[in-house]
């Protein structure tokens, strides 16, 4: 494989419009961000055999991806990141590391993937990378901008404040993993009418991400078991068992949905005016943020002791 060959055909991918105002061919690619707008930026890798499989290695593999299903999870996993801060994708750069045995075609496939999905989500790309290594990886790194006043972090859940999930949860591996939406459109909508406390998009499993919100607001949370939303495929993975599916909802993972808090008084309105605007969106509420720090459960308003699940969160592969 030639380098330079490959970089060429990749840039000849990419249309001018989704090239950012400097074009592709310069040591760094521009952007420019709407006026008032703070950038944001989050990067995440995918390696081969700890991330994902690859399909042809893998045919029947759960969880294994063909070259564009890769390309499209590696923006998707980065655009999900910058929904959960309630911004806007401007633009990303790529870094691909191509094993020696790995034919063009897959990179070049890869790419297709990946700029499918950044035309849908108006996300330019102003640069990259290619080195050799063991192994694939891909390494997509993103930047976006919303206004400051609405930017969303993780660190505002005050006692009180309702906690709401998007979508259903678990069983990622039959295939949502790799064909999940970015909740961009619905993360906007939110971090702009409805100022959520606090916001994260679950990549290790809701009791673990829900964690990561408690912690960073110094906070507990009483969370009702039968308001959890369990998807048909955890269902299906916990061969109907409810509590098994329970499990699978609260800790799979990469279910890449938004997990976030609103002060009370807003979940009538909101619940009202989310079902006008996003219809197919589930949104269930699951409990409540507490002083007390930890986690207590309810099951249909009674309480009840906290399952012992065998793992907080899950990490393909790994
Ligand atoms: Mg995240």
């Amino acid at each position: 494989m030639n380098e330079f060959a490959l970089i060429d055909k990749i840039k000849k991918k990419i249309p001018k419009n989704l090239q950012g105002p400097l074009g592709i061919g310069d040591d760094a690619g521009g952007l420019k961000a709407p006026k008032g707008h703070e950038i944001v930026w989050t990067v995440d890798a995918m390696v081969e055999g700890i991330d994902f499989l690859r399909v042809e290695k893998s045919k029947k593999r759960l969880g294994a991806l063909s070259p564009e299903q890769a390309g499209r999870k590696a923006l998707a996993i980065n655009l999900s990141d910058l929904a959960a801060m309630g911004a806007k994708p401007l633009g990303c750069v790529v870094s691909l590391g191509i094993p020696p045995n790995m034919p063009e075609k897959w990179v070049l496939r890869f790419y297709d993937g990946l700029i499918t999905f950044a035309k849908q989500y108006k996300t330019a790309c102003v640069g990259g990378d290619i080195t050799s290594a063991p192994k694939f990886f891909a390494s997509v790194s993103l930047a976006g901008s919303a206004p400051a006043k609405s930017l969303v972090r993780r660190s505002g859940a005050k006692p009180g404040h309702g906690i709401a999930v998007t979508g259903a949860l678990g069983g990622s591996l039959r295939g949502s993993h790799a064909s999940f939406t970015p909740r961009i459109e619905e993360a906007c909508f939110l971090a702009q009418s409805f100022k959520p406390s606090a916001m994260i998009d679950i990549s290790d499993g809701l009791l673990q991400d829900l964690g990561h919100i408690l912690e960073s607001s110094k906070a507990g949370a009483e969370i009702e078991m039968g308001e959890i939303p369990i998807s048909k495929d955890a269902a299906r993975m916990a061969n109907r068992n409810p509590m098994k599916a329970v499990e699978r909802a609260c800790t799979d993972g990469e279910d890449f949905e938004l997990l976030f808090t609103v002060p009370a008084s807003n979940k009538q309105k909101l619940t009202k005016v989310w079902q006008r605007k996003f219809p197919e969106v589930p949104l269930s509420w699951i409990g409540r943020v507490e002083k007390q720090k930890g986690v207590r459960w309810t099951f249909k308003g009674r309480k009840i002791r906290a399952p012992q699940f065998k793992r907080l969160g899950f990490q393909h592969f790994r």
